[in-house]
């Protein structure tokens, strides 16, 4: 009776009964764990818990040695950076090239290739709302 009384156990966290596997409750004593005294659930939080603190030092740790170098953390890219990636400058980029329907110069937000003729931004909307 009681022998498998002892395999339930109440939550220290949230108080509910919850089973020791006996082959856990093995595991533990031969290892010399001490019983657990949360439930699997509260376990698994209390972990995350643990883990996302480590993650949280990790991140801390990662904040100061970029802190000054910026090259590293984009170059890294796993770390996961808040750092806007540098495309905004690019798109901002523009080259000065010469309309081919009127001649004159005018600047476009890509690399002028030869092979499409190229228009200012009149003549472009005008070919368009055609
Ligand atoms: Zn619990
Ligand atoms: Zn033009």
């Amino acid at each position: 009776m009681s022998a498998e009384a002892t395999n339930e156990q109440s939550c220290a966290a949230c108080g509910e009964t919850f089973l020791v596997p006996s082959a856990e409750r093995q595991f533990r004593r031969e290892r010399g764990l001490p019983e657990p005294h949360e439930c699997p659930v509260c376990r698994m939080t209390l972990r995350a818990a643990r883990n996302s603190e480590l993650i949280g030092l990790y991140q801390r740790s990662d904040a100061l040695s970029f802190g000054e170098s910026t090259l590293a953390s984009d170059r890294n890219g796993s770390t996961g950076s808040s750092r806007p990636a540098t495309r905004s400058n690019v798109t901002k980029q523009r080259y000065n090239t010469v309309c081919a329907a009127c001649g004159s110069e005018t600047q476009v937000p890509f690399i002028p290739r030869g092979d499409r003729p190229v228009y200012c931004r009149d003549c472009f909307n005008a070919r368009k709302g055609r």
